[in-house]
């Protein structure tokens, strides 16, 4: 028995298993406590992974965010810990913390399907840099989570594997890509998520489920066994129900890696200490303009919630412009699928996943690709095909890049009058499933506070200021490039006042 927490008395099997209630709590709250309880023996990584499985059971059904959940080799790895906190020897910060991964993070050994039919049965032989890192912190890898497939949408409806359901509220969708990891968090049964973020995937799921994303500068975290979807704009970002959980989390995964060559030579700060700094006399700069596109109510009052606890706390609040961001839309779309069209090229039958033998090459290749995507996939290869064409590349693909330095050039004026940017997330609160499925582009248009982001590759964090009972909403916090210390500071201070850490929906009375 060890001191301050008793092990669950049947580990065995989820019919015999009891829920030890200082366990739950533990995994409830915030991440440092699980891993210093770890460390320090008041509870093993065994017991809390357990009680982590125990809830995925429990919840999954219902939401669908996990696609895979290794049972055996998460409490395998568990122990392993265990073992080593009982003979003495050093472990990580992420020590015995269970985190679910977004199912485009490869896992070596393990399925790793992007939510598509066409690597359904892929399992790579490798680990992604960012789970190798969090492997090293001693983290658990809880399970791979549901997405739109190859992180292309913004409700994870486009999934092979069914779409998953938004723990506040189960008629709405998680919001997308990263629904998955943000439903996994929402509802408790993981208390960190990687996520990943080309157009806002980790921004936009973490405003529909009241969470807390950091899509970090491009070059930041290494995308090293992150399947490509538009290498211009993938990042790898932490979700949690937390700013310090997410700035836990960077700070695992963040830094230079050579199996990357877009990853940054720059020094990775203490994120963690940019939590504890105060914000007087920050310039919070609010783009006006954006605020008034939003198309509900509630986000705009979000967004003065937030204005309003900034400059109490001793921001100083001042308006700025983005002249060309409502040009992101129709720029992100061109150069996303443009992009992506060249990167799925390497799913041809051959390489990984499925395989739809027919008598001739180019049929074995048409017919792979025809069964293997979905629809919305399909869509973007052609989309992106025709923009890169001999015939078109100038009209479309040439001219959103310019449209792309413009927007740049806006975000490093912008971040010269302040030091962090204060936009809306989502124009809407989470929107009911189905909503936007028969009209693509209305599912575009709700991309457009956090594409010029993910366009002029500076970091973001999202964090929810919806009034407790409402609907979720959020507001973007953004800072120049390499300056995430000051989004994150930003974002405690506007976590602290308006209280909306460790939310978790309660489901108990909707299943
Ligand atoms: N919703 C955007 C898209 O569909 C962004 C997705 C993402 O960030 N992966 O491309």
């Amino acid at each position: 028995m060890m001191s301050g927490f008793e092990e669950p008395s049947d580990v065995n099997g989820p019919q015999h298993f009891e829920e030890h209630p200082s366990v739950v709590a533990l995994l409830r709250g915030e991440t440092c406590h699980i891993a210093r309880a770890v460390k320090q023996r008041q509870v093993t990584a065994v017991a809390v992974c357990q009680h982590a499985l125990h809830s995925i059971k429990r919840l999954n059904p219902s939401l669908n965010a996990f696609l895979n959940v290794d049972e055996s080799r998460v409490l395998e790895e568990a122990s392993e810990v265990d073992r080593l906190v009982e003979s003495g020897l050093p472990v990580g910060p992420l020590s015995g913390v269970p985190v679910a991964v977004k199912d485009n993070l490869c896992t070596e050994g393990q399925p790793t399907t992007c939510a598509s039919r066409i690597l359904a049965d892929y399992r790579p032989p490798f680990d992604a840099t960012a789970v190798d890192r969090l492997r090293g912190a001693h983290a658990i890898i809880l399970g791979k989570t549901n997405m739109d497939e190859f992180g292309m949408g913004s409700s994870s409806e486009h999934s092979a594997f069914g779409n998953v359901k938004n723990p506040w509220d189960l008629e709405r969708s998680p919001g997308g890509s990263s629904g998955g990891s943000a439903a996994a968090l929402a509802s408790g049964m993981s208390p960190l998520a990687l996520g990943s973020d080309t157009g806002g995937s980790v921004r936009q799921p973490a405003s529909f489920c009241n969470l807390t994303a950091i899509k970090p500068t491009y070059g930041r975290v290494s995308r090293f066994g992150l399947v490509s979807y538009a290498s211009s704009m993938d990042q790898v970002g932490p979700m949690a129900r937390s700013i310090r959980d997410a700035a836990a989390l960077l700070s695992v995964v963040a830094g230079r890696d050579p199996k990357d060559a877009t990853s940054a030579v720059q020094e990775v700060d203490d994120y963690l200490a940019a939590c504890e700094l105060p914000i007087d006399g920050m310039r919070i700069g609010v783009v006006r303009s954006q605020v008034h596109r939003a198309q509900q109510e509630e986000v705009v009052q979000g967004v003065e919630r937030a204005v309003d606890a900034l400059r109490a706390r001793g921001a100083k609040v001042v308006d700025v412009a983005l002249p060309h961001a409502h040009l992101a839309v129709s720029a992100y779309y061109v150069l996303a699928t443009s992009e992506a069209s060249s990167n799925l090229a390497r799913f041809d039958g051959m390489r990984f996943g499925l395989r739809e033998r027919r008598a001739s090459l180019a049929g074995t290749l048409q017919a792979t690709r025809s069964e293997g995507f979905g629809a919305e996939v399909k869509r973007r290869i052609l989309l992106g095909t025709y923009s890169l064409s001999a015939g078109y590349q100038d009209a479309y693909y040439k001219q959103a890049q310019k449209v792309r330095t413009l927007i740049c050039r806006d975000y490093a004026a912008a971040l010269q009058q302040c030091e962090v940017l204060l936009t809306p997330t989502t124009p809407t609160t989470p929107f009911r499933l189905g909503e936007h499925m028969e009209d693509p582009l209305s599912m575009y248009l709700a991309d457009i506070y956090t594409l010029p982001i993910s366009l002029a590759g500076v970091p973001s964090v999202a964090t929810p200021v919806s009034e407790a009972g409402g609907l979720p909403t959020g507001v973007q916090l953004t800072a120049a490039p390499f300056r995430e210390v000051e989004a994150i500071r930003a974002a405690a201070a506007l976590e602290e006042a308006l209280q909306t850490k460790g939310r978790i929906a309660d489901l108990a009375l909707s299943i």
